[in-house]
């Protein structure tokens, strides 16, 4: 009776560094992997150790960002602490038309910029549990040089007061409980109305008068037919 939109969604994924949001979108993808698709940035910045070419992002030198934005390459791009970084734009529709969701990990200016192109997207904020944690995390994490974890300790504190953009807000201090309620806000989205393609009655007039003439003694008095 209801044709539900078969498309994909798009989920963006936004946590301040050391929040844990790779690990969670990890499991998001081991949970469901044929439907849903986690899209590849291009940037600008230095490799880290954990890094895999063309896994983690696709590295380019300034330069050649600089000409990808020129060529319209990119669905959104920031300068993230001093380096670009941008979703192409290339696999994102055909995806979601194959039917399968497109996770987006990306900051807070990248995301408000996907609101604006693709507002029914689930835009969800993930939380580290205190700003206390988050030094911790950032600190053992040990791929960023003291320089860099201040000033990206900055940039966390800074994005954890943009939370009421979001529609979401998932605090990741037990990862089993945050990766649960990340699956239940995509499933919970699925159901939305605005997802809802057509209502069709698939029963003729007639068949339904005697449905109701079948089941009299149920129907109150005052809607008795004939
Ligand atoms: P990192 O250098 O730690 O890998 O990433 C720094 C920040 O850039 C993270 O918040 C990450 O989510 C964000 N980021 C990664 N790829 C993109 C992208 O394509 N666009 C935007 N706007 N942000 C991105």
């Amino acid at each position: 009776m209801i044709k539900e939109s078969q498309k994909g969604s798009v989920i963006v994924i936004s946590a301040p560094s050391g929040a844990g949001k790779g690990t969670i979108i990890n499991r998001l993808l081991a949970n469901d992997s044929k439907n849903r698709w986690l899209s590849i940035s291009t940037t600008s910045r230095p490799i880290r150790a954990n890094d895999i070419p063309g896994v983690t992002y696709n590295f380019v030198a300034k330069e050649e960002f600089e000409t990808k934005i020129k060529e319209n390459y990119f669905l959104e791009y920031t300068n993230y602490a001093g380096n670009y970084y941008g979703t192409p734009k290339e696999f994102i529709s055909a995806k979601i038309n194959a039917g399968i969701d497109v996770i987006l990990e990306i900051e807070i200016e990248g995301a408000n910029n996907i609101k604006k192109l693709i507002p029914e997207a689930i835009f969800i904020f993930i939380m580290p549990p205190s700003l206390k944690e988050l030094v911790k995390r950032l600190k053992l994490r040990g791929t960023d040089s003291p320089e860099k974890i201040i000033e990206r300790f900055k940039r966390a504190y800074q994005e954890v007061n943009e939370v009421s953009k979001y529609n979401y807000v998932v605090i990741n201090d037990i990862l089993d409980e945050a990766v649960n309620k990340v699956e239940a806000i995509i499933k919970a989205e699925k159901c939305r109305v605005d997802r809802i393609e057509e209502v069709y009655l698939d029963t003729k007039e007639e068949e339904i008068h005697e449905l109701l003439l079948d089941n009299q003694e149920f129907i109150n008095e005052d809607f008795k037919i004939e």
